[in-house]
């Protein structure tokens, strides 16, 4: 695997490739890998004649200072996953490269980032579409590769494609998830092992409401009982549950096209936040 630290000679390396004919996909990510990041990156390689995976974790998408400081950091056992997998480059710039000299553009993209993770993360699309334009630019990808997991960031950037005209090929990649059902997330890896049992509230109650939404439920009283089974777990805090269209992420009360709906969840498990989603019509 080619590793880059700095932008000018990946983007030499890879107008190389382009010009010998390879398409390229890339990856983003944050490190500490796991088995969510991978399923991206063997998606990319089975697309695209060369993968291009990103470690980089990004300052202005952190809207809290501790979460930043207290982000997972295993520079070596990414390394070794990334190796064994068959990546064939690694970008893993500092904020100096990726961030001097410049001023932090500003995102608005209007009710989009201001709604669900946006209300409770303010400034956080800015930041994610400010990175993942950087990274656009620097790889000029044919394809690029986002987990499901992370739904409304995936739509804020399907957004910034279109509008910035881009013209890269976005791919969305199903949730990994433990056999618990936990979705695979950098973050579990500060949880206890208490925490972690607790954790299994969130993909519960996204469970539970699916069934009973499909069995004519309503939305609202499903989600006070969700709300008051989240109070009597000590360490946790129900952020939101919403139920949105899947397309524009309006939250709504009552499913007119099941097929199109979408529940969003995000909950802080002691110190440590954690987000997932789940279709209301897809199989799992
Ligand atoms: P992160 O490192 O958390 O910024 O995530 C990098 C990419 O991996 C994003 O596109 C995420 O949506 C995706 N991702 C994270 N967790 C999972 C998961 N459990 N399943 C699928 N994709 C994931």
């Amino acid at each position: 695997m080619e590793i880059f630290e700095e932008i000018k000679p990946l983007r030499t390396f890879l107008a190389g490739k382009r010009n010998g004919g390879l398409s390229i996909g890339l990856v983003p990510t944050m490190g500490a890998l796991h088995q969510g990041h991978l399923s991206l990156i063997e998606a990319s390689m089975a697309d695209n004649d060369l993968t291009v995976a990103s470690i980089y974790i990004n300052p202005t998408q952190f809207n809290n200072s501790s979460d930043l400081d207290n982000y997972p950091r295993t520079k070596e056992e990414d390394l070794k996953l990334l190796e064994q997998i068959g990546c064939n480059v690694l970008f893993m710039p500092s904020n100096a490269e990726m961030y001097a000299g410049t001023q932090n553009l500003k995102f608005d993209f209007g009710t989009l980032d201001k709604i669900l993770e946006g209300k409770f993360r303010p400034g956080h699309f800015s930041g994610v579409a400010l990175v993942v334009s950087k990274l656009f630019n620097i790889v000029c990808p044919n394809r690029a590769y986002f987990g499901q997991k992370d739904y409304q960031q995936y739509k804020v950037i399907s957004r910034l494609n279109d509008e910035l005209k881009f013209f890269v090929d976005l791919r969305s990649v199903p949730i990994v998830r433990e056999k618990t059902g936990l979705a695979l997330s950098s973050r579990n890896q500060r949880l206890s092992q208490e925490g972690k049992k607790n954790a299994l509230l969130l993909v519960e109650s996204l469970n539970y409401a699916k069934t009973e939404i499909n069995r004519g439920g309503e939305f609202k009283k499903l989600k006070k009982e969700i709300e008051v089974r989240f109070q009597g777990v000590k360490e946790m805090k129900l952020e939101y549950l919403e139920l949105a269209d899947k397309h524009t992420l309006e939250s709504m009360d009552q499913v007119a096209k099941p097929e199109d709906a979408i529940l969003l969840i995000a909950a802080f498990v002691g110190e440590v936040r954690l987000i997932d989603n789940m279709m209301i019509r897809e199989e799992v």
